[in-house]
């Protein structure tokens, strides 16, 4: 029997009528004869809520403990879920993480996926029943419950689209796909039919919204994942592993895919700390240890035997990052930090750009056109960033959207 797999986030979930709305779509599924697994997301903003209730308690809420608190929120979805099809006549069963057989490692809050045990729920799939699988959570081996990281109910689901041989994973969400920008900032963005994994990486990874470690799952076992709306019917974006190939051929200006966009970026520079072997290491080893990562680096030419060394951190991870750099600057008797909230980084992404000349200046010009300063830059093999003003993140991600011929007629 084909088995469908369907994730469900939370903005679809936000209330009892979509969670109504949500069920009969699994239900329809279930109609046209498949197998079907749906993973669903917490309610809403519930997990905000229930980090901010967390913090009402606790200065620095213990992570165990944390993640038995937000792994709720996606119990109560599924159970909800469950109890709506069974009402209408479906056989259902809602499963945790843990009963899904979702096993993990211990690093709460951002636990890695390190086995997956389908047992029961091909049991209950030969029995006939909907399978209602709570999303973003999982076991380790000594049974303690983790989560897998914000947005991670689309890994839940790939997961076990690719653990249990399903042709693709079907990811519902408020919009009706990837598009080639934010729709909020670029009004000419356009909705994608298809992208690569590896240009849809590269957009999560720098702004879209989507779990980017669901779409290197999605990539490593080549499951495709379709973007839908839960909303419509329109049929939404495949990401896949053939997009590429076939969009490059002969297509010289059609090489960049979408423009990514990300506010939550925060700067910190180190200033007058002495040039010599060692130094990047035992600033960034000390923010390794304590889970921060670092994006981009810049390190300024040195003058007088000191140098200044520029780093951008998300903005919700810069206090932590001060306090460690702070403390590893005195220590290699630099003058101080500074640091900065008011940045974001936009991107332009596509396969073949660095095959060929011309992107990074076209991308300077269109933004030294628009008076926006470029404070950093950095670059893949298949992506340019570049650090603006958070303020001019919105000007700066149209003009790229026009410059490289994205905006859809008007
Ligand atoms: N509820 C979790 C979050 O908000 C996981 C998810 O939505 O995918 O991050
Ligand atoms: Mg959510």
């Amino acid at each position: 029997m084909a088995l469908v797999v369907q994730k469900y986030g939370g903005s679809s979930l936000a209330d009892s009528s979509k969670i109504r709305n949500v069920a009969a779509r699994i239900a329809r599924a279930k109609d046209c004869g498949s197998g079907v697994v749906a993973v669903v997301s917490a309610m809403g903003d519930t997990t905000d809520e229930l980090i901010e209730l967390a913090e009402e308690v606790s200065d620095s809420p213990d992570l165990r403990e944390l993640d038995v608190l937000l792994s709720t929120g996606e119990l109560r979805s599924c159970a909800l879920v469950a109890m709506c099809l069974k009402s209408a006549g479906y056989h259902a069963v809602s499963l945790s993480g843990a009963q899904a057989g979702i096993k993990t490692d211990d690093q709460f809050g951002m636990a890695k996926i390190a086995g997956l045990d389908t047992e029961r729920i091909m049991a209950e799939l030969d029995g006939g029943k909907i399978v209602v699988v709570a999303g973003f959570q999982g076991i380790t081996p000594g049974m303690d419950i983790t989560t897998l990281g914000r947005g991670a109910s689309d890994l839940t689901a790939i997961a076990l689209a690719a653990g249990l041989g399903a042709r693709r994973c079907e990811v519902y969400t408020d919009v009706d796909g990837i598009y080639t920008a934010d729709p909020r900032l670029v009004p000419r963005a356009a909705k994608m039919d298809e992208i690569g994994f590896e240009e849809m990486l590269e957009l999560a990874s720098y702004g879209a919204k989507m779990n980017p470690r669901s779409i290197e799952l999605g990539m490593v076992y080549d499951t495709p994942i379709v973007v839908a709306s839960s909303f419509s019917d329109v049929p939404g974006t495949l990401i896949h592993g053939e997009a590429d190939m076939n969009r490059n051929v002969g297509e010289i200006r059609n090489r960049v895919s979408g423009i990514a966009s990300d506010t939550n970026v925060a700067k910190i520079t180190v200033q007058g700390v002495r040039d010599r072997p060692g130094i990047a290491a035992s600033l960034f080893e000390p923010l390794a240890d304590v889970g921060i990562s670092v994006d981009v680096i810049v390190q300024n030419a040195s003058d007088g035997g000191t140098t200044d060394l520029t780093f951008t951190v998300k903005r919700d991870d810069l206090r932590r990052a001060e306090s460690v750099v702070r403390r590893v600057s005195e220590d290699l008797g630099g003058r101080g930090i500074v640091s900065a909230l008011d940045l974001a980084k936009v991107s332009i992404v596509g396969t073949g750009i660095q095959d060929a000349p011309g992107y990074a200046s076209t991308m300077f010009r269109a933004l030294a056109d628009e008076g926006i300063n470029i404070e950093m830059i950095t670059t893949s093999e298949i992506r340019i960033t570049c650090i603006v003003s958070a303020r001019q993140v919105g000007e700066a991600s149209r003009a790229l959207h026009t410059a490289f011929d994205l905006d859809a007629p008007s």
